[in-house]
């Protein structure tokens, strides 16, 4: 399980996030919903070790990782921009960071073939990713997290880019991968709907701190405070 304890950061005199505390079970799928610049990307940030902690601690499994550098912290990481290499094939992408890793030959064939089947990308392997719908890139991005196996998977805003059809197809393979391979997952959304729909518990942000948290129905059938009201009322 992953644990923030009174976890601030700030940059500069700016209070980005506020005395967090927080508790994820493994296996859990928990959303970080809430306003632009609430803080959510740089707690996310935080956790894979692309910004330091400025107050507190992050646990996770009883050890601090917030002294860990990023590629000791097992987990991975797909992001809104996520930049796919375009000289290199679908397989190549994939294979890439594996490859800087070290990892043999032979291993990294089998990984990317087993990952690539998980993420149903196999008949697209040797396609460049300008050869793919946007659907089909966030999936090479997602393999790309995936690949090594990680227990816990970070995304901020990975469906942002994507038009309704493809979003919910998305939103539905990410549960369900998250279901097969018992992934504990951290999704950031400004999306209330897809909040709702994908997670086992919301935390729902304001200025840095966790306003509310719960299961998707105590958010929407109870809201706290007039902030959650009015944030999950709001249709997008
Ligand atoms: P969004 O939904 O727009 O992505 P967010 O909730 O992810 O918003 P953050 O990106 O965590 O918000 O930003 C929180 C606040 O911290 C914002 O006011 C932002 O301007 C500020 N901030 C983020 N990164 C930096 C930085 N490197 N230097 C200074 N301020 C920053
Ligand atoms: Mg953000």
């Amino acid at each position: 399980n992953i644990k923030f304890e009174s976890v601030g950061k700030s940059y500069g005199p700016l209070r980005v996030v506020d005395g967090l505390d927080l508790d994820i079970r493994e296996g859990e799928f928990v959303s970080l919903l809430g306003p632009s610049g609430s803080g959510k990307s740089t707690i996310l940030m935080m956790l894979a070790g692309f910004e330091d902690v400025s107050e507190g601690t992050i646990s996770v499994g009883g050890s601090r990782i917030d002294l860990l550098p990023p590629h000791k912290r097992n987990m991975g990481v797909v992001f809104q921009n996520y930049a796919l290499f375009p000289h290199m094939t679908v397989a190549g992408n994939i294979a890439f960071p594996l490859e800087m890793q070290g990892v043999s030959r032979a291993d990294i064939a089998a990984r990317v073939s087993r990952t690539l089947d998980m993420v149903q990308l196999s008949s697209l392997k040797d396609r460049r990713p300008i050869q793919l719908s946007g659907g089909q890139q966030q999936r090479v991005a997602l393999a790309r997290a995936l690949v090594f196996e990680p227990s816990v998977v970070l995304m901020d805003e990975p469906l942002g880019a994507l038009d309704k059809q493809l979003r919910e197809q998305m939103q539905l393979d990410i549960r369900a991968l998250h279901k097969r391979l018992g992934l504990t997952i951290v999704f950031v959304t400004h999306d209330q709907s897809e909040a709702l729909t994908m997670s086992d518990r919301i935390a729902v942000f304001n200025r840095g701190k966790i306003e509310q948290i719960g299961t998707p129905r105590e958010i929407y059938d109870h809201p706290s405070s007039r902030f959650v009201a009015e944030f999950i009322g709001e249709t997008n």
